[in-house]
């Protein structure tokens, strides 16, 4: 139900008004252009004065919610706080209207040396803060990293003759894994935790054999606890000659603490976009950094980025047995200047201090709502806690859902519900290193008055929230016959 609608900008266009000056041509009026490509009536463009297009964008602007305007604990997203320093980098011009195309000169050498060296600098210090030798930075997300490194796990079986048909993934991952390795051919096999929620090495010992391309693991896991087996797990994977992959997409939980390349894993993906810090969510760019090990090292994807001997940078084509081309020229250029500005910024120690305030965060957070909600895995957690609802329901029909639309009403971006899938009415908290314990103790107190109003007046939360233009959505339709345009096109599926 609609409560508040907002005109949309054609509904405010009034014929003739605007709010532009077009110089005066002069040029001849109009070039000779095929008929066929002139338009046979004007483009129907909205019709506003520069105020009331300003207008219309500036409170479109502040209906958005985001990390700049409030707490936004999605767990698994790592939605922390950016430093503005990074965008001040990124926008340098040099960086940021460079032409991908920009010619090489006459003596071989590039007119973007400084721009290559950061790209440089980027992969050694990603190297060395995971463990592993080298990194490709071209993926544009997480999970298409997550595909590159499955693609670089064939390329490894197939230069080997090795036979590999699946690829064994714990039940509490997130969706990209399997949807990964299943688009790189492999099959998928689920394996269920154990009773500490963590994968089952008597369950992983059942599915070991030849067929084994490789196990994807997340480390802490989707619900932040870290698997105390990895070393018997590495072993496991590697004794079938199959490989170890590192969701590193939240890395914020162990930087500069454990590095997955000494763990035993072969290849890791980083989300520079979350743990690196861009701003993220709503589908902006991103980078999935992938690093691997030295077996791997022939089949990372071209170009990469070489310094010669006499210390200039170059673009590296020549790597016969590369998977090849995965990205358009060189990544999302303008993310990795971020990522490199905020690793340099922070140094080894700020790095360290990033996951010890991650951590505790968290355990404050998991501490201080024990008492009021359900905690299915209560031991102590990596960079995120996973609540349940289920005493809320069971008591007052009160679901993750209300709770979720609950905290809109009271300026938080609600938890990432109902995921990880093993945990019933999951509600995953990930606080970030970058809140204040002031903010925390905000976000608690709301928790715990949710929790009471859910036993006195369960009815009002139903009804949350009620502070936004649109209230209660009906999301299964919304998701099945989404409303693509206000032209009357609703989706058949
Ligand atoms: C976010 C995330 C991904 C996917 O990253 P995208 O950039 O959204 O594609 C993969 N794994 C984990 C654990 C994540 O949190």
């Amino acid at each position: 139900m609609i409560t508040r609608p907002m005109k949309l900008i054609f509904d405010k266009s009034v014929p003739g008004r605007h709010g532009v000056t077009v110089p005066k041509a002069d040029v001849p009026a109009r070039a000779k252009l095929d008929p066929a490509l002139l338009r046979s009536a004007p483009a129907e463009l909205p019709e506003v004065a520069e105020n009331d297009a300003c207008r219309h964008f500036v409170n479109l602007s502040n209906k958005n919610f985001g990390v700049d305007t409030g707490f936004y604990p999605l767990g698994s997203c790592t939605m922390k706080y950016n430093p503005k320093i990074n965008e001040r980098t990124a926008s340098l011009a040099g960086f940021a209207s460079l032409h991908p195309l920009l010619p090489q000169l006459p003596s071989g050498e590039t007119l973007v040396q400084g721009a290559l060296e950061v790209l440089y600098n980027t992969e050694r210090l990603l190297s060395e803060i995971t463990g592993m030798s080298a990194f490709t930075l071209q993926p544009l997300a997480g999970s298409h990293g997550e595909l590159t490194g499955v693609m670089l796990m064939a390329a490894y079986h197939r230069a080997k003759g090795n036979t590999k048909t699946k690829i064994l993934i714990p039940d509490s991952a997130h969706g990209t894994n399997p949807a990964s390795a299943a688009i790189a051919g492999y099959s998928v096999v689920s394996i269920p935790s154990d009773e500490d929620g963590v994968m089952c090495v008597d369950a992983l010992k059942a599915e070991l054999d030849d067929e084994v391309a490789g196990l994807m693991l997340t480390c802490p896991n989707t619900l932040g606890l870290f698997n105390p087996k990895i070393h018997e797990l590495c072993d496991l994977i590697h004794s079938v000659d199959g490989l170890m992959y590192y969701d590193g997409a939240n890395l914020n939980a162990v930087l500069g603490r454990c590095k997955p390349g000494e763990l035993g894993f072969d290849i890791c993906h980083l989300n520079l976009h979350k743990t690196f810090a861009t701003p993220h969510g709503g589908g902006g760019p991103g980078s999935g950094a992938v690093g691997v090990v030295d077996k791997l090292v022939e089949f990372l994807p071209i170009s990469t980025v070489e310094r010669k001997d006499d210390g200039s940078f170059a673009l590296c084509y020549d790597r016969p047995n590369s998977i090849g081309y995965i990205a358009p020229f060189y990544g999302n250029y303008s993310v990795l200047v971020r990522a490199y500005t905020y690793i340099r910024m922070l140094g080894p120690d700020g790095l360290r201090r990033v996951s010890e305030n991650a951590v505790l965060n968290a355990n404050y957070i998991r501490k201080k709502l024990m008492p009021y909600y359900d905690l299915p895995y209560p031991q102590t957690c990596k960079h995120e806690c996973v609540f349940s609802a289920t005493r809320q329901v069971k008591e007052s029909d009160i679901h993750a859902t209300d709770i979720a639309k609950g905290l809109i009403d009271c300026g938080v971006h609600p938890p990432t519900i109902y995921f990880p899938l093993i945990v019933p009415e999951a509600m995953m908290i990930e606080p970030t290193e970058t809140e204040s314990k002031e903010t925390l103790d905000d976000f608690i107190e709301t928790m715990i008055q949710l929790a009471e109003t859910a036993k006195t007046d369960p009815a009002s939360l139903h009804a949350a929230p009620l502070t936004t233009p649109v209230t209660r959505l009906d999301e299964v339709t919304a998701a099945r016959k989404p409303v693509v345009a206000d032209l009357g096109i609703t989706s058949n599926e």
